[in-house]
């Protein structure tokens, strides 16, 4: 805990927030295998478990839909294949809750289950188990569950934590067995909602004729209200239009809501974020501090790795026809995204004067020379003008004579070592860039000095420092996994209670040829 007595009437500002969390329903998406029975189990829920209104039926498909079982909430994404998934995936949205992995029993873990593996594994998700098609005789489960204890998935009936639940959707065997699983796994997350808040992503994106532009958003927290301002993406929208996910009009909704939004100004990409601000000038600031750091992201890529690559010259002399084109391809060779390699000039022959009077007149450049004397008068102008000179009687020594003298222009790049992370329990003061929030560490460690990468549902919304680290009032150099500190943190984007950070520190490092 952090105690210090400026923080206390903040501390009380907190308690107030706290009364506005509620618990919100599990949003799921369902992954597998192609043809495993993820379609069929969604079609499923859809047919028999919709939340029953008046209006009855889904008149269009939005990428996303609500079930009702034992009068509790389940929000389902429904996206065709889950290439959408693994779009909002590389925008790095967060988007479900729990992951329903689908295994058809007679044919077991297939290439795309390992990959649905890879995913719920790297984002850290709760999931179940969902062995499909267990009315087919073929079926056997025992040996799905062995392969994927092999992948290192340890079913409840092998000692291990994940839930496995035995299903048909063509029959609908156990089918409301699984839901029952979605909803204790939900209870034990205890997923909440901040009611004051508004905070989500775009699941789908369409153009009407009729209508305009279209999109699916999934509340992941808090309220969206009919007229609440909208940071979507890059647009800045009122929304005016609002549907539930079978399009009837609703004039709000809490978390874990599809909602179908209309008459927007542009098209708002799939895995956008989207948040809630007061004004729209407040609005249009958000977007364009997170515009400048993609371009600032985008930025060192193409330093490292574009057209901007410093270009190392060469002009090439040998004794003879066939070593010259032996030379020639292993410098091409030698070229790499970091840098580029161009051959001015390549001769059998003696370095003389006029290829130094070519060096003189280009920068970045080295002059070669393999089993070749060098002209004194050649010799001399180089020495006046500095220019690199490599000469030998060894391909390879030349080669890498010449790999040496073109490392040192490769710019050097910056690499990330991750220390741990932290979620935000308390916001006590905000002083322009300076911060100073309280956390909790749950993986790794945090330390003083070191860069935090500050994550509001997984999508990264800002970059800064920590000036200062306590822990019990003390000033401490680092904070291990499972315990509380304090902070005073630097950075442009304002820290909020639930935010994760990411800690990290940054390595330059010189690449070599
Ligand atoms: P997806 O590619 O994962 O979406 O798979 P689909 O839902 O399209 O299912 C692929 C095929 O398996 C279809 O022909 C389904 O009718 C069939 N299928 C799906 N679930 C079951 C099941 O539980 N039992 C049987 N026998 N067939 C199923």
């Amino acid at each position: 805990m952090i105690h210090d007595s400026k923080y206390l009437s903040e501390k009380s500002k907190h308690i107030a927030q706290k009364e506005s969390k509620k618990l919100r329903s599990p949003i799921v998406v369902v992954m597998g295998h192609i043809d495993h029975g993820k379609t069929k189990i969604l079609d499923w829920y859809r047919k028999t478990k919709l939340v029953e209104e008046e209006s009855g039926g889904i008149t269009q498909h939005i990428g996303a839909y609500e079930v009702l079982h034992q009068g509790k909430k389940i929000t389902f994404i429904d996206t065709p294949g889950h290439e959408a998934f693994s779009k909002m995936r590389s925008r790095g949205a967060h988007v479900a809750d729990i992951a329903v992995l689908v295994v058809a029993a007679d044919e077991g873990v297939k290439p795309q289950t390992k990959e649905a593996i890879e995913i719920i594994k790297s984002n850290g998700m709760l999931f179940v188990v969902a062995l499909n098609k267990i009315d087919k005789p073929e079926a056997n489960a025992e040996r799905v569950k062995q392969q994927l204890a092999e992948l290192e998935i340890l079913v409840e009936s092998y000692g291990g934590k994940v839930p496995l639940v035995e299903i048909s959707a063509k029959t609908g065997q156990n089918m409301d067995d699984l839901l029952e699983v979605l909803l204790l796994l939900a209870d034990l997350e205890h997923l909440e909602f901040d009611a004051e808040k508004t905070e989500g992503v775009v699941i789908e994106s369409h153009r009407d004729a009729k209508r305009g532009v279209t999109s699916t958003l999934l509340l992941r927290n808090g309220t969206l209200r009919q007229g609440d301002i909208l940071a979507i993406g890059k647009l800045v929208e009122v929304a005016k239009i609002l549907e539930d996910f079978r399009g009837v009009a609703i004039e709000s909704a809490e978390a874990s809501a599809p909602i179908r939004l209309t008459g927007l100004s542009g098209f708002p990409e799939v895995g956008d974020p989207f948040l809630r601000f007061a004004t729209k000038k407040e609005a249009e600031n958000y977007i364009k501090n997170m515009t400048v750091e993609v371009a600032e992201k985008s930025q060192t890529i193409k330093l490292s790795g574009g057209s901007d690559r410093p270009i190392f010259n060469i002009i090439l002399k040998t004794d003879v026809a066939g070593s010259r084109e032996v030379l020639e391809e292993l410098l091409k060779k030698m070229e790499n995204e970091s840098i580029g390699i161009s051959i001015l000039k390549s001769e059998v022959g003696a370095i003389n004067e006029s290829d130094l009077k070519l060096a003189l007149a280009t920068k970045l450049v080295t002059v070669v020379g393999f089993k070749v004397k060098i002209d004194a008068s050649a010799r001399e102008l180089a020495e006046r003008a500095n220019i690199h000179i490599v000469q030998g009687d060894i391909i390879y020594e030349v080669i890498d004579a010449i790999k040496r003298l073109a490392e040192v222009l490769i710019p050097p790049y910056v690499t990330r070592l991750d220390l741990g992370k932290a979620k935000i329990l308390k916001v006590f003061k905000k002083e322009g860039q300076k911060q100073i929030v309280g956390g909790r560490v749950d993986e790794g460690m945090i330390k003083k000095g070191a860069k935090i990468e500050l994550k509001r549902f997984k999508e990264s919304i800002g970059k800064g420092s920590i000036m200062e680290l306590r822990q019990e009032k003390q000033e401490v150099q680092e904070v291990r996994k499972g315990q509380e500190f304090g902070i005073l943190a630097e950075m442009k984007m304002g820290i909020e209670e639930g935010d994760v950070i990411e800690i990290f520190e940054e390595e330059i490092k010189k690449r070599t040829l």
